[in-house]
């Protein structure tokens, strides 16, 4: 039952699949990475004393994020940050650039209006691992007031590119586009408004929110998984179309091979039922045919027909002097004898006892008698065993117009009394009589 219905369970199943495939989408292929101070990455801290001027940062707890930092005015800038390295050999970042969305859990307390979040990109077709600005500064910077929320959310398409550094690195406009790729660093940064005074942070949690694969790559696995099944499917329903193909050939030459066998069979029982078991001539069922044959040969094309009646002489002597089984093998024997040497248009066969009958189609009395003479020859010369000589009698005759079979049969057998009359071994033809 199971094995009827295998195709239409494999296609429900895979139906369903696609349906939770498509439906479940979201769910399926959502990644997330999240940051914590647990994740074990290298932190480290940094001020404008870099570029000349005299703020001071300064990690308080770096297994809990947290940080401060006293801006001065020296610097035009002055600003200070926060480190998150994937690389701190600056180059093998992460590929975020799957994710679409970072959110993150800060505490903040400060004058700053504005903060400043980075994603920094290496790529070396414009970054170099000694500089360490030359790594694209994807940038965003919103209002601290957004952090009265628990958390922030901001899409990685908010982020640009910060305008100096594409001045400063001469960044072709191919390559000014924003860039998640390979990020060696997250970096929290103060803002450029009202930074002067203490700032101190307190990062939580930083967690990035994305789809390991796009829409449009996941409904392409998903037709190239049915192309596959397709596929798989034509496969196997061509080889088993073959391969039935194959055994119905099979079984119709086993079929044809039987059915000739079979007729082979049925011509050898027909036969059988022609022949005499005994002496292996035809019997009378068995003349029948060849009778027929002459019959319309000679109506049709006036071809003569002539019969041969053969008796054998004395017959019963041999029976009662040499015994039945002698008298057996004598009838065969002289049947082989007479079949060996007639023509192959000639029919032998047993009429019955010890007589016999040659039909001679397409065969003139004369013809038919010289047959009968060379015949009664062998016989009489043949040995039999040392002691057992036999010899036959024959009568000819052939159709003449208007005689009906009866009568041929009738005018043979007259002949063949005439030949026993006259003394027996010899042949008498009809027309002589
Ligand atoms: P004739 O010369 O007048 O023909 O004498 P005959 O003895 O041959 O003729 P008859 O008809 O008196 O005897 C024929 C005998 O042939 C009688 C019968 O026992 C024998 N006979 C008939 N069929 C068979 C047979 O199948 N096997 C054997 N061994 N003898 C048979
Ligand atoms: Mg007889
Ligand atoms: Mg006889």
């Amino acid at each position: 039952m199971l094995e009827k219905w295998r195709l239409e369970i494999i296609l429900i199943s895979l139906v369903l699949l696609t349906v939770i495939a498509i439906i479940a989408e979201q769910k399926i292929l959502q990644a997330s990475m999240v940051i914590t101070p647990q994740s074990g990455y290298f932190l480290e801290v940094y001020d404008d004393k870099r570029s000349g001027g005299n703020s001071q940062a300064e990690m308080i707890n770096p297994q809990n994020f947290e940080w401060r930092c006293t801006l001065r005015d020296k610097f035009t800038y002055p600003y200070c940050g926060f480190e998150i390295f994937f690389d701190p050999k600056r180059e093998h970042g992460v590929d975020l650039s799957h994710y679409n969305k970072i959110r993150i859990w800060l505490d903040y307390k400060g004058p700053n209006k504005t903060l400043r979040l980075y994603l920094r990109n290496f790529d070396p077709l414009y970054s170099s691992p000694d500089i360490e600005p030359s790594t694209k500064y994807n940038q965003l910077e919103f209002s601290t007031d957004l952090l009265k929320d628990q958390f922030l959310e901001f899409s990685l398409k908010d982020f640009f590119v910060a305008d100096w550094w594409l001045v400063e690195y001469n960044i072709p406009p191919q390559l000014r586009h924003p860039q998640f790729d390979n990020i060696i660093l997250f970096e929290v940064q103060t803002g450029s408004k009202d930074p002067l005074g203490e700032h101190n942070f307190h990062l939580k949690k930083v967690e990035l929110v994305g789809q390991r694969l796009t829409t449009e790559k996941w409904y392409l696995m998903i037709m190239l998984a049915w192309l596959g099944v397709i596929v798989v499917f034509l496969a196997y329903r061509i080889t088993s179309l073959t391969s039935q193909v194959h055994s119905q050939k099979k079984r119709e030459a086993e079929l044809l091979e039987i059915n000739s066998l079979l007729d082979l069979r049925s011509k050898q029982l027909e036969e059988k039922t022609k022949t005499d078991s005994l002496t292996g001539a035809f019997n009378r069922e068995g003349i029948e045919e060849a009778i027929r044959i002459g019959l319309w040969e000679w109506r049709g094309q006036k071809k003569p027909l002539s019969l041969i009646l053969i008796d054998i002489d004395h017959f019963k002597k041999i029976n009662d002097e040499h015994g039945h089984a002698v008298g057996d093998h004598v009838l065969s024997t002289l049947s082989n004898i007479v079949k060996e040497h007639i023509r192959s248009n000639d029919l032998f066969a047993r009429w019955g006892g010890e007589e016999f009958v040659l039909v001679c189609r397409n065969t003139k009395i004369e013809q038919a008698s010289l047959i009968a003479e060379k015949t009664r020859e062998l016989i009489a010369s043949y040995a039999f065993n040392d002691k057992v000589r036999v010899t036959a009698s024959f009568g000819v005759a052939t159709l003449n117009a208007n005689e009906t079979l009866e009568q041929l049969f009738s005018n043979a057998d007259k002949a063949l009394y005439q030949a026993k009359h006259d003394g027996r071994n010899r042949v008498v033809a009809a027309e002589y009589l």
